[in-house]
């Protein structure tokens, strides 16, 4: 059982993050954000994917002042990310659900000051968001782009806005590598009580990204770290929330949605079962209820592992089992099993939900 470190409760927008709430997965659009169409349309995507909360870039005027448009046609929760220029966040503060900005690099205090009574006076929290490559100059100098640097600058910017009486705050450490990324959350969670975002930086294309932050996210969410998350891919929009609803599913950290278990296969298999686990895969995407099925290429393990699945499919020679937790409901033909395996799935979903 992991027992997640204690934290504050925030709100963006709806969505509680922090505290017993259950961790919400967030994305960004890589649309100019002052095109409204394409950004709506990216975030609609994101939303079908099963996206918490989104992210909107917001590097100039024009990009501030299109935030209250997306905002009326969208229904999540929306973040205005901001450096450096301290009146896109003045801007954005009136429309948007939660500002990410680093008060270091907005410049005097006065500034970061106005930011902050803006945010208060909507109730609307701050991401505190330190990375790895962009430290402050004082913190870069004297610890280089370390975890302990990272958590130094996380520790000063949280001083920052505690001492102007904020503390509507979440806070990322992101570095681009694994090791990095888990010793700075590791490092500060003892030192704060304020939710963390957790995120590997710039982690590369789906199978590195993949890879990384499972590890990271992973290591973090056993341990009980992490109130929020992305997964940052150089891909697709949707492949950002498939990956992060998996690594939270297959931490044990989020119970819904279908387990697949699959053999490897070996040279034992009766059937294409690359093919049969693709399909499967992707017709049940959409099963929030918490359902184990299995999927094996020969009776050699099947039998075993269908004792414990929900819903087993057993491949034999040109025909195959499918089993409700262990017993046989239907002997047929190889052609004609997916189908009917996929039937007893949503069968079983149901039955699971309408049992609460
Ligand atoms: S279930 Fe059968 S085909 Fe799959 S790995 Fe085991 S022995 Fe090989």
């Amino acid at each position: 059982m992991i027992q997640r470190y204690p934290t504050n409760k925030i709100y963006v927008g709806n969505v509680p993050i922090g505290g017993d709430a259950d961790i919400p997965v967030q994305s960004m659009t890589f649309s100019k954000t002052h095109d409204v169409a394409s950004t709506v349309e990216q975030i609609r995507r994101l939303h079908f994917a099963g996206c918490d909360i989104v992210r909107v870039a917001v590097p100039d005027y024009e990009d501030a002042h299109a935030l209250k448009s997306i905002k009326e046609q969208i229904k999540l929760p929306l973040v205005a990310d901001i450096h450096f220029n301290y009146r896109l966040a003045l801007i954005a503060a009136q429309v948007v659900d939660c500002i990410r900005i680093n008060p270091g690099n907005i410049g005097e205090k006065s500034r970061v000051k106005e930011v902050v009574k803006a945010c208060s006076e909507r109730n609307i929290p701050i991401r505190i968001g330190v990375n790895s490559g962009s430290l402050e100059k004082e913190f870069d100098t004297k610890y280089g782009p370390t975890s302990k640097g990272m958590v130094e600058s996380a520790l000063y910017n949280i001083k920052y806005l505690e001492d102007l009486g904020f503390t509507n705050l979440k806070v990322s450490l992101k570095a681009s590598d694994v090791e990095r990324t888990v010793e700075a959350y590791r490092m500060l969670r003892p030192l704060t009580s304020h939710p963390f975002h957790l995120g590997v930086t710039e982690a590369g294309t789906l199978f590195h990204s993949t890879v990384k932050s499972s590890i990271a996210l992973g290591t973090l969410l056993l341990e009980g770290i992490g109130d929020t998350m992305r997964v940052s891919i150089t891909g697709e929009l949707e492949e950002e929330i498939n990956v992060a609803r998996a690594i939270l599913k297959d931490s044990g950290v989020a119970k819904g949605g279908v387990n697949i278990i699959s053999c490897p296969t070996c040279g034992r298999i009766e059937a294409d079962l690359v093919k049969a686990v693709a399909q499967v895969e992707e017709r049940t995407k959409h099963i929030k209820a918490p359902l184990n099925i299995s999927v094996m290429g020969c009776v050699v393990n099947a039998i075993g592992e269908a004792k414990h699945a929900d819903v087993a499919i057993a491949y034999g020679k040109g025909q195959g089992l499918v089993m409700r937790s262990g017993e046989i409901v239907a002997k047929l033909k190889e052609e004609e099993l997916v189908e009917r395996f996929l039937e007893e799935v949503e069968k079983a979903a149901k039955e699971m939900q309408n049992n609460g």
